[in-house]
């Protein structure tokens, strides 16, 4: 069964989303033939409609206002609303980011439609599309069907792969204009609490710091190694906790979820909360003094050893290979 699929595309600081790419992927397996449209809301986003057909959409429909300049639930909503009123879709898929776990369940209770979040897998098989997602803060994985009517999707960054940008794909770009009214907020500042650099929930290489860092510049290590990696910090909530660095960095049930290429734990003991939250990184690299860590239960690499020590020496070693 083909179906006509819109995904939304995520600009932060002026660039797109890596996870916008991700989606537009996504709605080509859920659209099984059938079309994929882009939608670009802000203002003076237009700019951005190639990339998205460079990376597969069909169309892009562009909504563009002052009051869309930042985020809002209600601004968002009623540019998405009028959005799915032209198009008639029947799916839609959001990155599973601050924004998409916010607007898409809102939008899906006003449409009366489902919504399948958090998905990190999808597949064609026998003519339906297999939706996996993990539950049980990711100890299990279920695989969805969902039959017939609106569905409203959030995929989990660094997991579905973006198509390869192809510059020879066209497609139409035509901007839709919508009344925005009645914001009950208006954003007048964004202050960004965390230092610009690689996006924790979209870096491929994560190296993330526990109590066992100690301190606050005892992450400097741990910043050199990621730096030297193109990569992002991250901590657990115990460091957190010890005011070593900002909640901002948070990984775990109760923080980010993420999915690198490369994670390399320091100084964390691998509490099941903190699992849930990294464990299904593609390659772990555990350093910690204590053998015993719980850490090295979902580790491929365990270094036993001094995080001051060691970390320092990775760093040498890969700057070595960059050279
Ligand atoms: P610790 O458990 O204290 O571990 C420190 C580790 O560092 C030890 O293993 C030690 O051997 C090692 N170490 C010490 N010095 C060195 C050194 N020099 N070199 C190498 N290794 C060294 N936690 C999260 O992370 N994320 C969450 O989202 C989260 N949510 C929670 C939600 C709830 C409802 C609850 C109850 C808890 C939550 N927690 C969360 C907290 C979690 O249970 C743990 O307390 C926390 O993850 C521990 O952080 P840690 O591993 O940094 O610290």
């Amino acid at each position: 069964m083909t179906r006509k699929v819109i995904s939304l595309a995520e600009i932060r600081d002026g660039s797109l989303r890596n996870v916008s790419l991700e989606a537009i992927a996504a709605a080509k397996t859920i659209a099984q033939g059938g079309e994929v449209v882009a939608v670009l809301v802000g203002e003076n986003v237009q700019s951005h409609a190639n990339e998205l057909i460079a990376h597969g959409a069909d169309r892009v429909v562009v909504v563009e206002h002052a009051q869309l300049k930042a985020y809002t639930p209600d601004g968002y909503g009623q540019a998405l609303m009028a959005v799915v009123e032209a198009e008639k879709p029947e799916g839609i898929v959001f990155g599973h980011t601050a924004l998409g776990k916010d607007l898409s369940p809102k939008l899906a209770t006003k449409l009366n439609a489902g919504l399948v979040s958090d998905v990190v897998a999808i597949e064609e098989k026998d003519g339906e599309v297999l939706f996996t997602r993990p539950i049980y803060s990711g100890k299990a994985f279920e695989k969805k069907v969902v039959n017939g009517g609106l569905i409203f999707i959030t995929v989990r960054p660094n997991n579905i792969p973006a198509l390869s940008r192809d510059d020879a794909r066209t497609g139409e770009v035509t901007t839709l204009s919508v009344d925005i009214k009645d914001l009950r907020t208006i954003v007048k500042e964004i202050v960004r609490k965390t230092a610009e650099g690689v996006d924790l929930s979209e870096a491929k290489v994560i190296v993330a710091g526990g109590r066992g860092v100690k301190s606050e510049d005892g992450f400097k290590p741990l910043q050199e190694l990621a730096d030297v990696l193109g990569g992002a910090v991250g901590a657990s909530r115990g460091a957190c906790d010890a005011g070593y660095c900002d909640y901002s960095l948070q990984i775990g049930q109760t923080g980010k979820v993420v999915t690198p290429d490369l994670y390399i734990a320091c100084g964390i003991s691998g509490a099941i909360q903190h699992l849930a939250g990294m464990s299904n990184s593609k390659v772990i690299v555990a350093i910690n003094k204590d053998p015993e860590a719980n850490i090295f239960k979902v580790a491929d690499y365990g270094i036993v050893g001094d995080l001051f020590e060691v970390v320092p020496l990775l760093t040498e070693e890969f700057k070595k290979l960059k050279v």
